[in-house]
């Protein structure tokens, strides 16, 4: 199944390239009161709505992608978590460079660790990058982006596809200097989430997907996710060791060699296996 949120707030199915309006199926939610969950109410639910979705959808008329405005398939997550340098190839590129990175990164990320993105800064594809500080580098990060479906901790890599409500693509955009990550990169729209989010049933292995950014018609990133130094089940039980995860929190999964800087004018076309493709235009706040 893929899920997606549109225009006003209204959620649709995408069958065959169409999509499908399924707005009404949502009013067997839970309505809550003050104080508010800590997780996405929608995805929380999204099994026991599932079959009732692909019903309203069945009822539905299909609409073409191309008249819709995409936003973030996942509409209120708690955590955004991502990985710092992820891929084998990517970490000889940053190693190859000693003006980014000096000595023994070899366990970048064990050593690292994970880190997190404001919320604040989640857009949908349709709603565009907006660069601020358009004099300094903002680069472009195409990534696997792994959506949390029930909550958990500590939770062992052997049963960490059982958590998983789906998979999305995600751009981790990143303004490049000394600063602290989650500062430069966590300006409004600097998390890109979309175009929908796929089930489980339909990735059996996030580990063998290719991805893929363009720019203005350039291919920039082209790799593959069986690179991944840490892999999506590894990535879950690192991130439950230390924080709770709830339904509807993001893992960007980290960017594979080939970033390189965007602004205000580009088209970025990003893809992924299985997924599908966003295109995301690129302009000043
Ligand atoms: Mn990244």
């Amino acid at each position: 199944m893929k899920l997606c949120r549109y225009n006003d707030d209204f959620v649709g199915l995408v069958i065959d390239g169409c999509l499908h309006d399924v707005t009404p199926a949502l009013a067997a939610l839970p309505v809550w009161r003050h104080p508010l969950p800590k997780h996405d109410p929608l995805i929380a639910n999204l099994a026991r709505l599932r079959a009732a979705l692909e019903e309203e959808a069945g009822r539905s008329p299909p609409i073409p992608l191309d008249r819709v405005t995409l936003l973030s398939p996942v509409a209120n997550p708690g955590k955004l978590i991502a990985a710092p340098v992820n891929y084998r190839k990517h970490l000889e590129e940053v190693l190859a460079d000693k003006q980014i990175h000096h000595g023994n990164l070899i366990n970048e990320i064990h050593r690292a660790g994970l880190f997190l993105k404001a919320t604040s800064s989640l857009v949908g594809p349709g709603e565009g990058v907006r660069l601020v500080h358009t004099d300094r580098r903002n680069d472009h990060e195409v990534e696997l982006a792994v959506v949390i479906g029930r909550q958990g901790r500590n939770i062992k890599a052997a049963d960490a596809l059982g958590y998983v409500a789906g998979y999305c693509i995600g751009l981790d955009m990143t303004i490049r200097g000394p600063e602290e990550r989650s500062y430069r990169k966590s300006p409004d729209s600097y998390s890109v989430l979309g175009p929908w989010l796929v089930t489980p049933d339909e990735i059996p292995d996030p580990s063998k997907l290719q991805l893929s950014i363009r720019v203005n018609g350039e291919v920039r990133q082209d790799a593959n996710t069986e690179d991944f130094v840490v892999d999506v089940p590894g990535l879950i039980e690192m991130a439950s060791s230390f924080y709770t995860l709830h339904p509807g929190d993001v893992i960007y999964t980290g960017t594979p060699q080939g970033v390189g800087p965007v602004k205000p004018g580009d088209v970025m076309v990003a893809s992924i296996e299985r997924i599908g493709s966003m295109t995301v235009a690129v302009s000043a706040a």
